[in-house]
């Protein structure tokens, strides 16, 4: 039975690829008393936070906040743009790619899922599942489209399900080099303000996100970004929508306020994260991803186990998926970390389920942390009888050692 009186000492290592932990600068943001969001300092703040995020998201254009989980602004996204039967290509990246085409059928979409057509040694049945979007796949598919019935090309960023991160700039030019009119659908949910995403320049006509990962919140808000061409899209979208529909909301937006009551106190948090990666800058959040990402993928190197992206150009800066040996039940040894180091990592999902863990190196972390995370995994790995052929830890602290952060660097100057 879940015993919620148990309070370990020592914080929680909670190294799941979201939700990240939150920092407490944001969590003493979030204690601050709820306000009248239909007051004056309601608006102010609300407009501070929607120009603010638009720089996160790189986009000078309309970025929607809803009150909601990733999921909620996934179906969003479909929903103000599209109308019953539209068909829409999707790419079989992993578990989540795998729930969005779900959401598109259950909406009543006409749903196509492109995958990977190669074979894997490791997991012969999730291939796909270890490697990233190929942009000519969806080049060939549109040029054979000469009716012109897809109406969408969505895909995921980064796919939080395996660590595999995918090119969307590659997306958008495949999209243009069939010369096809099809919107480009793109979910981030755990890529932004961790992997560099490019709203505006990549060409992208929705993005969806989320609050629980990079952005370092609670669950509990996401988002939409809209370009220009989907705002001329939702005006013939005839799919059925109310909550979800953009006109409303973002006609209020432009004075700071919601058509209903929003997450007053996530917003509070939203804004201090806002501050928070303004002031550290986004290309150093990015390169503080990167860095951590390479130094646990040097740790899982040395312990000789495979990692589940296959494809070293689409490392994901954010997760790394780890592959267990045949006969080692990957959710046993979660269970063991959790249980001995109070360390959580994430499980394998939907075809991966028992065959491989998620270490999150994202938001809220730093060196320590990480080779911490790398120490009670290495312990678990020896407890359950995995034969390890080196030391994670110390090649993760060699990774760190010799490669300063570049914060480090900044201080040092
Ligand atoms: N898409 C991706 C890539 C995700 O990582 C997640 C959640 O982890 C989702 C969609 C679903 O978002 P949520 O669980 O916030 O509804």
């Amino acid at each position: 039975m879940l015993n919620l009186d148990f309070h370990p000492t020592g914080r929680h290592f909670l190294q799941i690829p979201g939700p990240s932990p939150v920092p407490d600068r944001i969590l003493r943001a979030m204690s601050l008393p709820t306000i009248d969001h239909r007051g004056p300092e309601f608006g102010a703040l609300g407009k501070k936070i929607l120009s603010g995020i638009q720089g996160v998201f790189k986009t000078r254009h309309p970025v929607v906040i809803y009150p909601a989980s990733g999921t909620g602004a996934w179906e969003a996204a479909l929903a103000n743009t599209l109308s019953p039967g539209d068909h829409v290509v999707m790419y079989e990246t992993g578990h989540f790619a795998s729930l969005w085409v779900r959401m598109a059928a259950r909406l009543g979409l006409s749903t196509e899922f492109l995958a990977y057509e190669g074979a894997d040694d490791q997991l012969p049945h999730a291939a796909g599942w270890r490697h990233a979007v190929q942009a000519d796949m969806i080049e060939t598919r549109l040029r054979a489209d000469g009716e012109r019935r897809i109406k969408a090309v969505c895909v995921v960023h980064n796919e939080t399900s395996t660590g595999v991160t995918s090119d969307i700039l590659a997306v958008r030019q495949a999209i243009d080099a069939a010369g096809h009119p099809a919107l480009l659908m793109v979910d981030t949910i755990s890529g932004l303000a961790s992997a560099d995403y490019r709203h505006d320049e990549w060409g992208v006509d929705v993005t969806v996100s989320g609050s629980q990962k990079g952005l370092m919140l609670p669950p509990g808000i996401s988002f939409n970004a809209i370009s220009p061409r989907a705002l001329e899209a939702m005006k013939t979208a005839r799919l059925p929508r109310a909550f979800w529909a953009w006109d409303e909301i973002v006609e209020m937006n432009k004075d700071g306020y919601w058509p209903y009551t929003p997450n007053t106190n996530l917003l509070y948090g939203l804004h201090e994260a806002l501050e928070m990666i303004e002031s550290e800058g986004l290309p150093q959040v990015f390169a503080r991803h990167q860095r951590w990402g390479a130094g646990v993928r040097a740790a899982v190197q040395a312990w000789g186990l495979p990692i589940q992206c296959a494809d070293p150009a689409a490392f994901s800066p954010v997760l790394t998926g780890v592959i267990t040996p045949a006969g080692v039940d990957a959710d046993a040894l979660r269970r063991l970390i959790h249980e001995r180091f109070d360390l959580s990592l994430g499980t394998g999902l939907g075809k991966l389920k028992g065959r491989m863990f998620r270490i999150g190196h994202l938001g809220d972390s730093n060196d320590l942390t990480l080779l911490a995370t790398v120490a009670g995994v290495e312990m678990g790995l020896k407890l359950v009888g995995v034969k390890l052929a080196g030391s994670g830890v110390q090649a993760a602290m060699d990774h760190f050692s010799s490669h300063p952060a570049p914060s480090a660097l900044k201080n040092a100057a």
